[in-house]
């Protein structure tokens, strides 16, 4: 397991692990996301278990996920375990030791019902390692199954960049046109989400805590951020103050409650 850049994590930053089982998983899943989320200063560290290398050169699949994560400003740690037969106690193990560095406030992970049986495994491994996490989203892929998301983040202002952000994945693009799969989603996802935005990612909590405003975010975030996030999406044009998301709405949900 390595990890690049070196650590550095702030004290008062939101702090969000993405675990995902191939390079770009991630991205695909929630890219907008964290670009919104780096404009607000959260710290992002993506956690990729598999080598990669059923779906393509492993060097350059992890070149890819570099690239990937300095676009978004992220730690991003690559496991290296075996692709297409992800072992689920090893997972979870790697998983755990992230959590215990990271204390991530949310932790985002492919949805359970996917036809990618490492998708699955990287599922089931983070609700294990996760147990204490107060925030488990499920994001969507192209390999998604049943995904019924009841969570919206508004991606409007970053949707050019996310598909930029896939287009770094370079090996991935050139077997399927996951670029396309991303604005379409995105499109899809937004009318979903109407009338806050025109592109939006979509997500399922397998847990989420809510807080009553204004208490929210106590001891993780300063005020200003705090001011920032509770912004982020009341400004959306059409949102009059309630959008149905907002990355505040899932960024504004506290820490673990003890
Ligand atoms: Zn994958």
């Amino acid at each position: 397991m390595h990890r690049h850049p070196p650590r550095n994590l702030g004290v008062n930053r939101l702090r969000l692990l993405v675990v995902a089982a191939h390079q770009d998983d991630g991205e695909l899943g929630c890219g907008g996301f964290l670009l919104q989320a780096a404009n607000y200063r959260a710290q992002t560290t993506v956690c990729v278990l598999a080598d990669g290398c059923a779906g393509g050169n492993v060097c350059l699949r992890e070149q890819e996920a570099r690239e990937a994560a300095v676009a978004l400003g992220a730690d991003l740690i690559q496991a290296g375990l075996p692709d297409t037969r992800i072992p689920l106690r090893p997972a979870i193990k790697i998983v755990e030791k992230v959590i215990a560095e990271v204390e991530p406030h949310v932790v985002l992970v492919h949805a359970p019902a996917d036809t990618h049986q490492d998708h699955r495994v990287t599922a089931r491994a983070v609700m294990s390692a996760a147990r204490d996490v107060p925030n488990i989203l499920f994001y969507e892929g192209p390999s998604s199954r049943n995904f019924v998301p009841v969570t919206y983040v508004d991606i409007d202002a970053v949707i050019e960049r996310k598909v930029d952000l896939i287009r770094l994945h370079r090996s991935q693009i050139s077997r399927r046109p996951f670029d396309a799969w991303a604005r379409t989603t995105a499109l899809y996802r937004g009318m979903h989400a109407r009338p806050a935005c025109q592109f939006a990612e979509a997500f399922h909590p397998a847990r989420q805590f809510l807080v009553p405003a204004g208490l929210s975010l106590a001891g993780s975030l300063d005020s200003a951020q705090s001011k920032a996030l509770a912004s982020w999406g009341a400004s959306r044009p059409g949102g009059n103050g309630r959008p149905i998301i907002s990355c505040a709405s899932v960024l504004d949900q506290g820490t673990t409650p003890k």
